[in-house]
């Protein structure tokens, strides 16, 4: 089953448009990536999905259509984004930063729960619960954005440059903790990311963007074995 379907998706700038009519799938459970250079739009793309701006064009989740530029209704929706530089509040505890993640939600005892299944899943950010996110390395910001927006029990996740800035150790960790969650509850991802080997390597399928239309959409297995992919985005 279809879990988000975008089609002939535009949006941008003011008057400059970035995205030129885009269609684009993610089935239940199924991880996908977004490749391209820079400034092709993919975080463009992101940002118009989850309603942090305007938008052209028909995005629904779950079958239920989304209004454009409406953060509050994809929330309720359960889509879950992960920006880009990673959102966590500095000043916030750890902990305030997990219970911030489930602002839209009133069921106190399961957020209880969840903070608990989380803050065990990275058992680093158990043990520093009490500490401001501010204080935290980049791999453990980016374990809390996630446990961050994993708190909303999202249907579909939207991670932005999940490796940025980190060493490729730990991003490799991150990737097969995204997999996991994938895995053990099925969440969907869309995954824009730069490292083409590790994205590929836990996706299902990929799209890669180019001046905001895609150009390539096929599973990623395929495009791994694409030469043109291989030079543009896998050194070769
Ligand atoms: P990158 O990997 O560099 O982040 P990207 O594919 O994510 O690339 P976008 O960030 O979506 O690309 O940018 C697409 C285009 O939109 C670029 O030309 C960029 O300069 C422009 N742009 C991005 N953010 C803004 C903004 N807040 N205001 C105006 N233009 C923007």
């Amino acid at each position: 089953m279809t879990l988000l379907d975008v089609k002939d998706l535009h949006a941008g700038y003011g008057r400059s448009e970035v995205l030129h009519g885009i269609d684009l799938t993610v089935e239940a459970g199924e991880i996908v990536a977004m490749l391209g250079s820079n400034g092709a739009g993919k975080t463009t793309t992101l940002r118009a999905l989850s309603g942090m701006i305007g938008r052209r064009g028909a995005v629904s989740l779950d079958g239920k259509q989304l209004p454009s530029d409406d953060a509050r209704a994809a929330v309720a929706a359960r889509l879950a984004h992960v920006p880009e530089g990673r959102g966590t509040f500095p000043g916030f505890t750890v902990h305030e930063n997990l219970m911030l993640g489930a602002y839209a939600r009133n069921d106190r005892a399961e957020i209880a729960q969840d903070v608990a299944y989380w803050e065990d899943f990275f058992p680093i950010l158990g043990k520093r619960a009490k500490q401001r996110a501010g204080t935290l390395s980049g791999g453990e910001q980016q374990m809390l954005a996630i446990a961050r927006a994993m708190m909303l029990r999202p249907r579909l996740l939207l991670l932005d440059e999940p490796s940025q800035g980190l060493a490729p150790m730990i991003v490799q960790d991150l990737f097969h903790r995204l997999q996991e969650i994938n895995g053990s509850l099925g969440t969907g991802m869309l995954i824009v990311e730069q490292n083409a080997h590790l994205s590929l390597a836990i996706a299902a399928r990929a799209y890669v963007l180019e001046a905001g239309r895609i150009s390539v959409s096929q599973p990623a297995a395929e495009l791994r074995a694409n030469d043109d992919i291989r030079r543009a985005y896998l050194g070769g």
